[in-house]
């Protein structure tokens, strides 16, 4: 039987992989996938990371030494994997291209919603018994101009959603989707018009060199005053320290992430009993327009059931030698 050693693993990880296929014998380890840590996939034919394991060359290099033919991510982010490396070694690299963008896409509207009515804040207060309404107001998404950043399956979707509000979507993707956009009602604008014009700014894309810090001091600096800001795709697509003055001096009317520039070893962790080591993540908590989720856009029922049903596939093709070509499968 096919095992494999999966690595960053929670007790929700086991549950949806185990139920998912009585063909692969699964080893699950809690820690995380690195160069010190992939010793520990010995005996195994595959290993299967998240998004915090570091498959750098070095880890590759020892996953190939151990006999290691296959790398399988549960998600689909896949920055942290060295590809050139992989197919170098022969390393075949699977992924989980689309396992519910709706997930993604929901949670985005959740945390503006959240934010722009303040229900976080209204909540806490009722449960004091607190019915005051002052400094709860709000604001609506009907008739805002909304700037989708990547159209792709989660982007999409969220303009969608965006549209059915009666909100106008401006959109920038160096690869645009014409024919969808004109079916919705999209326009496409160039990189500079789509944070000039933007009340609320979505980022719905990869992790590349070249968007690591997209949000730079430079293009908060050309946002609306006063700009809502939501990202859900990755950390390192905004500069922190450059949201945090931004904040400070309004013209960041308000933040909504689901990811953190730093949030390796932080989110999915209960750190309620330590010391947070980071300094900015606390800075960013003490202001009362962001609003943090710790990496839960796409922990639904569906996406997990989904998340575990196609990673099960692409590790059984190992087994069953279906035709995938080693490195370049991702
Ligand atoms: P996708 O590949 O379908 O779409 C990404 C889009 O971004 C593509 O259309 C691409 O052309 C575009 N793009 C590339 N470079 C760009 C740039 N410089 N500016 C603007 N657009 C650019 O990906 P997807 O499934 O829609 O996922 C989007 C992102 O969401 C992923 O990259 C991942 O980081 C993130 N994500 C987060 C979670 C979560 O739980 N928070 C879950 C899944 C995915």
């Amino acid at each position: 039987m096919l095992e494999t050693a999966v690595y960053d693993t929670k007790p929700y990880d086991r549950q949806y992989l185990t139920a998912a296929t009585h063909h692969i014998k699964w080893r699950f380890h809690e820690f995380r996938l690195s160069a010190d840590t992939a010793v520990a996939a010995k005996g195994a034919q595959a290993v299967c990371v998240f998004v915090h394991d570091v498959a750098d060359r070095s880890c590759l290099a020892t996953l190939s030494k151990l006999g290691i033919r296959l790398l399988a991510l549960r998600c689909a982010g896949h920055n942290n994997v060295d590809l050139a490396a992989a197919r170098a070694l022969n390393l075949a690299v699977v992924r989980v291209p689309a396992y519910s963008p709706h997930a993604v896409a929901e949670h985005t509207i959740a945390l503006l919603l959240a934010l722009s009515r303040k229900i976080h804040r209204a909540y806490n207060r009722v449960r004091e018994h607190n019915f005051a309404l002052n400094s709860l107001i709000g604001f609506e998404i009907h008739g805002k101009t909304v700037g989708v950043v990547g159209t792709g399956k989660i982007g999409r979707i969220t303009a969608q959603i965006f549209r059915g509000f009666g909100a106008q979507v401006v959109a920038y993707d160096p690869a645009p989707s014409q024919d969808w956009a004109a079916q919705q009602n999209v326009t496409y604008l160039d990189w500079q018009a789509l944070l000039a014009q933007s009340d609320i700014i979505s980022l719905h894309l990869p992790l590349l060199t070249e968007t690591h810090h997209l949000l730079n001091a430079e293009a908060f600096g050309r946002m609306k005053r006063g700009v809502i800001v939501l990202n859900t795709s990755r950390g390192k697509l905004i500069d922190t320290r450059a949201l945090i003055a931004a904040l400070k001096r309004g013209a960041v009317g308000g933040i909504a992430l689901d990811v953190y520039e730093e949030e390796e070893g932080i989110f999915f962790e209960d750190l309620s009993d330590q010391v947070l080591l980071d300094d900015l993540l606390p800075r960013l908590l003490s202001f009362p327009n962001v609003l943090i989720t710790a990496h839960q856009a796409f922990f639904t029922h569906e996406a997990m059931t989904e998340i575990a049903r196609v990673t099960t596939t692409n590790l059984l093709k190992l087994e069953t030698a279906e035709p995938w070509l080693p490195g370049t499968a991702l």
